[in-house]
C-alpha cells in the first residue's frame, strides 16, 4: 500500500496527463508497427517470447541521421552496443553508416557481419590487445579513452592517428546511471588533464586527428551548444592536426506516448554555427561524427510475450494485480536498472476480442524469482510498483513490450533461471517477418561448463 501511494505520488509529478484528475481516461498505448495479427502470427511462427524489429523504422531513422546538419562533412557511427544483431549491423553498413564498438569484441563481431573494420571506430572501457592488431592489420580507427589507453596505443604504435576522448566536465544522461559526462563519470579523460594528454602524445609521436565528447547531449539544443563549445575549445588547444571532432550518441527518444524525441535538426542547428565559428577562427574546416545508439533502434524493437500466469494480492486491504509474462529482466533490464518506461500493450490471444474497450490497473512483472523482475516501475524509480491502467486481461493472451530496440536484447541477464535466450526475427520492407537469431537451447547454456565428479571436490 505505501509503495502503491509513492508510486502514484511520483506519478502524478512527472506524468500529470496520464494520471492526474479523475474520470480522464488516459491514453492506452498502441503498436508501433505491428497490428494485433502480425502479434499473433509471430508467436504462432516463432513462439513467445520474440523480439521484432522493424526494417522501415530503422531505415526511417538512418535517413534522419545521415541528414545531421553539417557545415564541412559529416559520419554517422551507428553505436553498435544498442543491438549488435548482424542483420542490423548491415542494414545500417547498406546505408552508408559507419560503426562505433565499445569494445575489441564488437568490432569482430561487426567483422563477422562483414563490416570491415576500418569502418569502425573503438571508444572503449578496457582496451585489450587486440586493438593493436586490429588497428595495425584491419585499420580501425580508436579514440583513446584513458591516458594509459593513449600511452599503450603509442608505445605499440608510434606515430600513429588516434582521436582521443575526452570528459568536458558536463553531462546531461537522463539518469545517474546513464549520465556519461561530468566529474560522476569515468569515461574519457578529464579536461582537465589535457596537459598530460598533449605529453604523451608528444612522447609517443602521435598525431591527434580526432576528438571525442559523448556526454549524452539529450534533447536540448542549448546543451548541445554548449558541449560542441568546449570540445571545439578542445580542438582549438590541441591544433590544427585535429580534422574531426566525434560529439558521440545519448539523444533522447521518446518511448512513452507523452515523451518526445530529440529534433535532429533543431540540436544540429547551433552546432553548424559553431563549426562554421570554428573554421573562421582557425581555418580548419572540421568534420563532424555522431555517433546515434539508441535513436536509431530504440523504437524500431518491439518484444512480443505472453501473460503466462496472473496473481491477486487484494483482500481485506487493496493490493495489485500481476500479470506474469514469459519473458522479463531476461529480456528487457531496462525497467528493473533505471525505472525506465516502456509501452505495454495488451493484444488478444482471440482476435474477435480486439475491439474489447474495458481496462484495467495492472502490475507487469517478469518470470524471474527475483522482485525486482518489473516491467512497470515508477519512472526512474525501479523498485517502485507503479500499476499500470491496460486492456483488460487473461492468462493466455500476449502483451507487447514496446521500444526494446536499444539495449534490451544486447542488455539482457540472458541464463538468468536458464531461460532460453529469445530470438529476434526482423518485419522486412516488404512485410514478412525474417529470422534474425533462434532461441537458445539449453545445450548452448551449458556447453562451456566442465562436469566434474562430486569425489573430484
Ligand atoms: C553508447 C555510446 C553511444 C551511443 O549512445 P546512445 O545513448 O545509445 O545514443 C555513442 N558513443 C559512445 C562512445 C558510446 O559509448
Amino acid at each position: 500500500m505505501k509503495l502503491y501511494l509513492l508510486a502514484t505520488a511520483v506519478h502524478a509529478l512527472q506524468l500529470p496527463k496520464i494520471m492526474r484528475g479523475k474520470g480522464a481516461a488516459p491514453d492506452l498505448e498502441k503498436l508501433r508497427f505491428l497490428s494485433n495479427d502480425d502479434v499473433r502470427s509471430v508467436q504462432q511462427d516463432f513462439g513467445t517470447p520474440t523480439y521484432v524489429y522493424d526494417a522501415a523504422t530503422l531505415k526511417a531513422r538512418a535517413e534522419e541521421a545521415l541528414a545531421f546538419p553539417n557545415a564541412y562533412g559529416l559520419t554517422v557511427r551507428y553505436a553498435m552496443k544498442a543491438c549488435p544483431n548482424g542483420a542490423v549491423l548491415k542494414l545500417f553498413e547498406s546505408m552508408g553508416l559507419n560503426f562505433d564498438a565499445s569494445s575489441t569484441h564488437e568490432v569482430r563481431r561487426a567483422m563477422r557481419a562483414g563490416v570491415p573494420a576500418s569502418k569502425c571506430s573503438l571508444s572503449t572501457q578496457q582496451l585489450d590487445d587486440d586493438a593493436i592488431t586490429l588497428m595495425k592489420e584491419h585499420s580501425l580507427e580508436i579514440n583513446c579513452c584513458s591516458l594509459s589507453q593513449l600511452d599503450t596505443i603509442g608505445s605499440a604504435l608510434p606515430g600513429a592517428k588516434v582521436g582521443v576522448r575526452f570528459n568536458p566536465g558536463l553531462g546531461s544522461g537522463g539518469t545517474a546511471k546513464t549520465n556519461v559526462g561530468g566529474p560522476s563519470s569515468s569515461f574519457g579523460i578529464w579536461h582537465e588533464q589535457f596537459d598530460e594528454v598533449v605529453a604523451l602524445a608528444k612522447k609517443h609521436d602521435l598525431e591527434v586527428i580526432r576528438v571525442h565528447t559523448h556526454i549524452g547531449s539529450g534533447s536540448d539544443a542549448e546543451v548541445w551548444k554548449r558541449v560542441s563549445s568546449m570540445s571545439l575549445d578542445l580542438c582549438e588547444r590541441l591544433g590544427d592536426s585535429v580534422k574531426t571532432l566525434n560529439l558521440g550518441g545519448g539523444y533522447k527518444v521518446g518511448r512513452m506516448a507523452y515523451e518526445t524525441s530529440t529534433n535532429l535538426q533543431e540540436v544540429g542547428k547551433p552546432v553548424t554555427d559553431n563549426f562554421r565559428d570554428y573554421k573562421e577562427r582557425t581555418g580548419v574546416e572540421l568534420k563532424l561524427e555522431v555517433e546515434p545508439g539508441t535513436y536509431l533502434v530504440a523504437n524500431a524493437g518491439a518484444l512480443v510475450t505472453k501473460v503466462q500466469d496472473v496473481a491477486c494480492t487484494s483482500g481485506a486491504a487493496k493490493g495489485n494485480d500481476f500479470l506474469k509474462l514469459d519473458a522479463g529482466m531476461t529480456d528487457v533490464l531496462r525497467p528493473s536498472l533505471y525505472g525506465s518506461q516502456h509501452p505495454l500493450v495488451v493484444v488478444p490471444s482471440d482476435a474477435a476480442k480486439d475491439a474489447d474497450d474495458a481496462t484495467h490497473e495492472y502490475v507487469v512483472v517478469g518470470h524471474c524469482c527475483e522482485s525486482g523482475d518489473l516491467l512497470t516501475p515508477a519512472p526512474d524509480e525501479p523498485e517502485t510498483l507503479a500499476p499500470r491502467l491496460l486492456k483488460s486481461c487473461e492468462r493466455g493472451d500476449l502483451l507487447v513490450v514496446e521500444s526494446v530496440g536499444a539495449y534490451c536484447s544486447a542488455m539482457s541477464t540472458a541464463g538468468y533461471n536458464s531461460f532460453p535466450t529469445a530470438p529476434e526475427v526482423l518485419k522486412t520492407t516488404k512485410g514478412g517477418f525474417v529470422s534474425i537469431r533462434r532461441r537458445s537451447t539449453l545445450d548452448q547454456l551449458l556447453q562451456n561448463e566442465v562436469q566434474v565428479d562430486a569425489s573430484q571436490l
